[in-house]
């Protein structure tokens, strides 16, 4: 049966890293719905592709028609997992992953009971480190998400899984065996 899975933990923590490596191991496995964001596009990005890059009124009036099945503000911008996205996949039998912060993970917990909440965690320094080496946030931004991660960080008991990225090919192993294994006892 296809599953969906929500994948979350700090900014940081290698979360689309580890994705990566699981899919380009096992690729049928899940695909990964794309969410709606008003954040600014960074380099490499493409929409549609990472994301669909909204303009805060276009964000708004999809807010408004229901379109999302949650939305938060992260970081100062906002961010949206899109209903359309989850159950087009779903309903082609095909298992989906969502990669979200903590608060809208909870919420899709709370809509959708049988998805599986996959927590990565990883050491704070390593988060600074990795956070300053992608050169894609600004100081205060970093400063700002690990903030966010201590928040975050609180919320793993609530997640059905904690994957902890010390070492990126054991990590991306775990979470393999990890989601292959709530597929097996679907
Ligand atoms: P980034 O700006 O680094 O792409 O994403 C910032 C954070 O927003 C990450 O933790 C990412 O997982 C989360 N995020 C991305 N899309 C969504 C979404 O649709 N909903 C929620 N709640 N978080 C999202």
């Amino acid at each position: 049966m296809a599953r969906l899975f929500v994948i979350s933990g700090p900014s940081g923590a290698g979360k689309g890293t580890l994705i990566r490596g699981v899919l380009e191991v096992s690729p049928e496995l899940a695909r990964v719905a794309r969410s709606a964001t008003t954040r600014t596009m960074r380099p490499g990005e493409v929409d549609g592709r990472e994301y669909f890059f909204l303009s805060a009124d276009e964000f708004d009036r999809r807010v408004g028609v229901g379109e999302f099945e949650e939305h938060v503000e992260f970081a100062g911008n906002r961010y949206g997992t899109l209903k359309s996205e989850i159950d087009g996949l779903l309903a082609g039998g095909q298992s989906v992953i969502l990669e979200l912060e903590v608060d809208g993970s909870l919420v899709i917990k709370e809509r959708r009971p049988d998805a599986v909440l996959i927590f990565i965690d990883c050491p704070t320094d390593d988060l600074h480190r990795r956070l300053v080496a992608r050169q894609t946030e600004m100081a205060g931004e970093i400063a700002d998400r690990l903030r966010i991660a201590d928040e975050q960080a609180q919320h793993k008991g609530a997640f059905d899984h904690v994957v902890v990225n010390e070492e990126v090919n054991r990590a991306v192993h775990e979470l393999l065996t990890t989601m292959e294994r709530e597929l097996e006892c679907s």
